[in-house]
């Protein structure tokens, strides 16, 4: 039972806005939460908490419970990892210096991403700017929707198998933490820390060794996102099966990114007990209609 939520809250704990990469801005985001019929929604952009205060405003009028987070890049020798951290000090110094490296590291990365992608389609820095307007966090879905502007791609998803790939030669690297690094600034930031998609191989992708989520168990992990779209059957049954050998949680989220991906809000959800779990561990509370 959690005060001022239904008994059964329906909690969808990993989206974006237009804060990092996704489409819709915070205060658009928490509208159609209302819509989707959530009591709880996580807003999650990629390395920042800039979207916070405007989704915090738009709680009385929707009605739809905030759950704060933020997605952070992070990488194991080389292997992309994304960390779900929940309900941290926004204001913790070793937090918001790595978030910021990242995100510089983001743009340097970009930038040089468009000067390859420039010898062959059409595309600038200063097409991938305007597409990022509002955002704090360039990636490449910004890059995405520049070649998709200049006619070249249909949408997002054409432009992801095609130049912006892993494996594509226009793929350039940037800086993130290591992950179980992370899960101890976020556990010392007084926030929780959950493995997004722990499983989710995209063409091409190497896949962090179970010996990793070990040694972020160990570091603090609390669960693992096993229900997300992109975990095959096969694969939500390893991360399930992952989860209970190391004595994690199990979540679950739609990862909505407005119109930039088919994820639908609500698609998957974050069982109660862990919702519970997760507000007794966090230093900050939900923000309550
Ligand atoms: P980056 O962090 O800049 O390397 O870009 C990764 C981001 O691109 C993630 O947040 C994904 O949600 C997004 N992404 C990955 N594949 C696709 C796709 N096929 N369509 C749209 N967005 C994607
Ligand atoms: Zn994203
Ligand atoms: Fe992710
Ligand atoms: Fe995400």
């Amino acid at each position: 039972m959690i005060d001022g939520l239904p008994l059964s809250p329906r909690t969808d704990p990993h989206t974006h806005s237009s804060c990092s990469d996704g489409t819709d801005t915070p205060a658009g985001l928490m509208a159609c939460a209302a819509r989707a019929g959530l009591d709880v929604v996580g807003l999650t952009d990629h390395d920042t908490t800039a979207g916070w205060q405007e989704a915090a405003e738009a709680v009385a009028t929707t009605g739809v419970a905030l759950l704060r987070g933020t997605e952070i890049s992070c990488a194991d020798r080389g292997v992309t990892l994304h960390l779900l951290a929940y309900l941290f000090d926004p204001d913790d110094a070793a937090l918001t210096e790595a978030f910021a490296t990242a995100r510089r590291s983001r743009q340097s990365r970009s930038r040089r991403m468009v000067e390859l992608l420039g010898e062959d389609y059409p595309v600038t820095w200063q097409d991938v700017l305007e597409q990022a307007a509002g955002s704090h966090t360039i990636g490449r879905p910004h890059i995405a929707d520049a070649l998709v502007a200049s006619g070249a791609f249909r949408d997002r998803a054409a432009a992801f198998d095609g130049p912006l790939a892993t494996s594509s030669p226009y793929y350039v690297h940037h800086w993130a933490l290591d992950p179980v690094e992370a899960c101890a600034l976020v556990r010392a930031a007084g926030g929780v820390p959950v493995a997004a998609h722990p499983r989710a191989a995209g063409r091409q992708r190497r896949l962090v060794p179970d010996e990793t989520f070990a040694r972020m168990a160990e570091a603090g992990l609390a669960a693992l996102e096993v229900d997300h779209r992109d975990h095959t059957a096969a694969q939500r049954e390893q991360a399930r099966a992952l989860a209970e050998r190391l004595g994690l949680g199990v979540s679950g989220a739609s990862d909505y990114h407005g119109w930039g991906k088919p994820n639908r809000l609500g698609e998957h959800l974050m069982p109660t007990a862990l919702l519970e779990r997760v507000l007794d561990e966090g230093r900050l509370g939900l923000v309550l209609p």
